[in-house]
């Protein structure tokens, strides 16, 4: 085995091409590793070089070139298997990820074993991949679902697991780290005091295998999940281990080819493991780009990588702690190289895109863990997540671009007082701006400066669905027949383009809005091209919601 010169991420870095790319015309700086990871050259060459060398049908082939794409296919999974110290690859199922993976067992093995009234624990901070597909089994067979809370500082509670433990479980589902708030938590130990309580154990492993290897044979668990996208290797693949004993008593899932050992129309009967999962053409190419993945991992120093981790997390703590208004999400006592955070008094999605801005590419949201969000009592976070490729000068970065963030809004709070007045002076700087950036600084100062709805409008009706950010929108007519409509948005940059939207229409007769058309004033000030397609969806909400009240106005 070659190992690399511990800590050296320049040296890892190069064997990454898209990290030199630059996104509006600065070096990107990635920290949007728990959301997926970028590739090595090694992954997207074996891609390629099977496209151009082996490319075929696996299994069912008789010619030579599909026997190379089977054993290609097939020594990925060895591959696999070896690296989780697996002895049996027949029981690492290809998927096309961790939420395919856990609905397999959702649905082969809980529709199976589950009856009314069963008990699944489920983890207050889980994905919601490893939340919805319980909450639809227990719909279905009628099983109960009680959580596992966390504690205060993000650890998570042991005394009410293990009374919880007292209900007999049937089924706990895991996360060995949590996606939001970059948490490890002590799967071992749980799946131990599960299965003693006669529980049968899910671990979801997504976040924990990019920064740390593991050895199932003695972890303890029934079966883990997770996905090649966040593991350095290509989307749309990814896998399941289970339990010999357990993957043999479950009935397949889906029905295919490739699944079968014999057809006729009187009845079917199926392959062996692993087979009897993997209906229909899997993802060849996925597989063994994945493979590349792994095996590129085990060339380096893993150790040096987690140690270089967590010294890019440390410094990124420290740089941001300096920071006014800067606060951390409750962490726990161990956690992987992921900083979940608020800036007081700024929207997450402002925040996001300020640094996207800046060429830093980071989340914001909920994380897809909206049941942990909810009670920490927060809509979301922003989360900047390292992996072993990022340097200590990008940590430095995003502090300095998160303290210019703040310094900007400090001086701008003044001129926002001095325009408020005169807020169409402020519109027209947004449409006579020469480039986005100076564009963009008018759609802030608009967005702090429009008079927010007083709380008793913002209600549930007014609620507008399929934005990232919470928006409201009161339609209204005049005494004249004319809209005389109210918005408010939580971000910053949707409160701008609720003014400007507003501004267009307020005073037309309904019949003179549904001439106008409203995207084109955004697509006048090119702000469709800034906007993330999330962000993008959000406001073709909006356009649509006002179009349909001048449709029909006392509707
Ligand atoms: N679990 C966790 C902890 C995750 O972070 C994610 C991805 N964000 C998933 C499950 C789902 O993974 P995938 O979308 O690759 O199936």
């Amino acid at each position: 085995m070659t190992h690399s010169r511990p800590s050296d991420p320049v040296r890892w870095r190069r064997d990454f091409p898209l990290l030199s790319q630059r996104v509006h015309g600065q070096p990107l700086i990635y920290l949007d590793n728990a959301a997926t990871t970028q590739k090595p050259r090694v992954v997207v060459e074996a891609i390629s070089r099977f496209y151009k060398t082996s490319n075929a049908n696996v299994h069912r082939g008789s010619h030579a070139l599909s026997a190379q794409a089977t054993t290609a296919f097939e020594q990925a999974r060895t591959t696999l298997a070896n690296w989780l110290g697996i002895d049996d690859p027949a029981c690492l199922i290809w998927t096309r990820g961790t939420t395919e993976a856990i609905n397999l067992v959702a649905q082969s093995w809980g529709r199976n074993q589950l009856r009314a009234d069963d008990l699944i624990l489920l983890q207050q901070s889980s994905h919601h991949a490893n939340i919805v597909p319980w909450q639809m089994l227990a719909e279905t067979v009628g099983a109960r679902i009680e959580v596992i809370p966390l504690q205060p500082d993000g650890d998570l509670d042991l005394e009410a697991y293990q009374l919880l433990l007292q209900k007999r479980p049937k089924l706990i589902a895991l996360s060995h780290v949590s996606n939001a708030l970059g948490t490890r938590y002590p799967v071992e130990q749980l799946c131990r005091l599960g299965r003693d309580a006669g529980a049968v154990t899910l671990v979801d492993g997504a976040q924990a295998l990019p920064h740390f290897d593991i050895d199932l044979t003695r972890f303890g668990c029934d079966f883990y999940a997770f996905s090649g996208h966040k593991l350095f290797g290509p989307s749309g693949i990814g896998a399941l281990w289970g339990r010999r004993e357990l993957l043999e008593q479950m009935p397949p899932w889906q029905g295919g080819g490739e699944m079968i050992r014999d057809v006729s129309f009187s009845g079917t009967t199926y392959a062996d493991l692993p087979f009897r999962f993997e209906a229909g053409t899997p993802n060849i190419e996925g597989a063994i780009g994945l493979a590349a993945a792994i095996e590129y991992l085990q060339q380096q120093d893993r150790t040096a990588m987690e140690r270089h981790e967590q010294t890019l997390l440390q410094h990124a703590r420290d740089c941001c702690s300096q920071l006014k208004g800067f606060r951390e999400l409750p962490f726990g006592s161990d956690r992987v190289s992921l900083l979940s955070f608020e800036l007081e008094g700024f929207h997450q999605q402002d925040v996001a895109h300020w640094l996207d801005r800046h060429g830093i590419a980071i989340r914001a949201g909920h994380h897809c863990a909206m049941p942990l969000m909810r009670s920490l009592g927060l809509p979301g976070s922003l989360r900047a997540s390292f992996a072993f490729y990022n340097r200590l000068d990008e940590a430095e970065q995003l502090a300095s671009c998160l303290d210019q963030l703040i310094q900007s809004q400090t001086t701008s709070t003044t001129v926002a007082f001095i325009e408020q007045k005169t807020s169409q002076n402020l519109i027209k700087r947004v449409y006579s701006a020469t480039d986005w950036n100076a564009r963009y600084q008018a759609l802030m100062h608009i967005g702090q400066s429009l008079p927010g709805l007083p709380d008793a409008l913002k209600q549930d009706c007014y609620r507008l669905h399929g934005c990232e950010s919470r928006v409201w929108l009161v339609p209204a007519l005049d005494d004249t027949g004319r809209l005389a409509c109210q918005a408010d948005a939580d971000a910053r940059i949707l409160r701008a383009l609720l003014a400007l939207l507003l501004d267009r229409i307020n005073g037309l007769t309904p019949a003179e809005l549904l001439s106008t058309d409203l995207g084109a004033v955004l697509d006048q000030l090119d702000i469709r091209r800034h906007l993330s397609p999330s962000r993008g969806n959000g406001v073709a909400a909006i356009i649509q919601a006002i179009e349909a009240f001048a449709r029909d106005p006392r509707g």
